[in-house]
């Protein structure tokens, strides 16, 4: 027989199997009561998983179209964007502000690393920037940004938004909205939401709301005031990614179930045994200064690339964890442990790492690492 799949990737992730059967019923159609009655439910929801007042939008596309969308709205071509670009991520966000001829001022920060706030702090007091842009959990590198202290520092310029996007974030580690000030956090539903990928979810604070009136910039598609406008009728600009809000709606309700505390506490635990397991075997984590909640970058001993133990987990025991990109592809490995995923999944992601690496020549006491995990069971 085949073997169970396990997706162990940082996205897209598991999706709980009466969220599945959710999705699955007949289609219905948007511009109806009851599909209203559906829509506020969920912004209901999101509020409370975003933890503010202010209104979420729900777009039909993937986390980048999210991205683009809190850019477009509040800059508009030749104004000034702030990226922090820490990896694959950051980067996209300078080259979206740039597609829509943006004067973007990229801070690079070394891979592996977080940035350093006073950076922001020193930039801004330079020139007059529209929006920092800057990811709460940069998956590429499976770092974590101080977003609260960037929140104070941006907080002081009344026509500054900061742009923060919480793909994997949102859903694993604190990220009060109101109460530290990001004016735009996205999100998407293949991460931490435990849905197929279609449906981005995006935060517009009342500052932000004010650029965006005022931005005449172009925008069709992703024009965030027709979104609001549609919102506060209960419904969306055009038509809704509906399976997946259906399926929104049962993960909500399972959240709550489970409650924020609760839910930050089960992904910094899983985050902690997967680190911990990596150091007991004689592995270096990939940022060990600011490590990820959602997903953790381990690399490989350098005699062996890193694809070996990717590809060795994808035939041997059909899971998919990552390769990393660019410059470290072949030098670390992402295990993803954000959503629906508990400790008994990180036993067997990694005894089945642990044996690949232990056939590939790393040599240590098989078991080592698991135990870490079985410690914190
Ligand atoms: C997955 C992800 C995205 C969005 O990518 P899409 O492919 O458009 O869904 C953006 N930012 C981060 C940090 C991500 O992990």
């Amino acid at each position: 027989m085949k073997m169970k799949y396990r997706l162990m990737a940082p996205g897209p992730t598991p999706i709980p199997e009466h969220v599945l059967t959710e999705m699955a019923n007949p289609i219905r159609h948007h511009r109806t009561p009851g599909f209203e009655e559906v829509i506020k439910e969920v912004e209901e929801g999101l509020k409370w998983l975003y933890q503010t007042k202010n209104d979420v939008i729900m777009l039909a596309s993937s986390g980048t179209g999210a991205m683009e969308a809190a850019i477009v709205n509040t800059c508009k071509p030749g104004e000034s964007v702030l990226v922090v670009n820490a990896g694959k991520f950051g980067e996209r966000f300078g080259k979206i502000a740039k597609a829509y001829k943006m004067s973007v001022d990229m801070i690079d920060v070394e891979w592996g690393k977080a940035v350093s706030p006073s950076i922001i702090k020193e930039k801004l007091a330079t020139r007059e920037y529209r929006a920092v842009c800057v990811q709460a959990s940069e998956t590429s590198t499976a770092v974590e940004h101080p977003i609260k202290e960037i929140s104070e520092i941006v907080r002081k310029y009344d026509q500054t938004v900061l742009i923060v996007d919480g793909i994997t974030a949102l859903g694993v580690i604190n990220l009060p909205t109101d109460e530290w000030g990001i004016d735009l956090l996205i999100c998407g539903s293949q991460k931490a939401l435990m849905l197929p990928p279609g449906l981005a979810t995006l935060s517009v604070s009342e500052k932000a709301w004010k650029l965006i009136e005022n931005n005449d910039g172009p925008r069709f598609y992703f024009n965030l005031k027709a979104e609001r406008k549609s919102l506060h009728q209960n419904t969306t600009a055009w038509t809704p990614s509906v399976s997946l809000i259906m399926g929104l709606r049962q993960v909500l309700k399972d959240m709550r179930e489970e409650g924020l505390e609760n839910m930050f506490k089960r992904h910094a635990v899983m985050a902690e045994s997967i680190r911990e397991a990596a150091k007991a075997i004689g592995l270096k984590l990939y940022a060990p200064d600011a490590p990820a909640t959602s997903v953790t970058s381990v690399c490989t001993p350098d005699a062996i690339d890193s694809g070996k133990i990717v590809k060795a987990l994808r035939n041997e025991y059909n899971m998919t964890i990552a390769n990393g990109q660019d410059q470290i592809k072949g030098k670390i490995f992402r295990i993803g442990h954000l959503g629906y995923y508990d400790m008994l999944d990180m036993v067997s992601v990694w005894a089945a790492v642990e044996k690949a690496l232990f056939d590939n020549g790393h040599k240590f006491e098989l078991g080592k690492g698991v135990a870490e995990i079985i410690k914190r069971l």
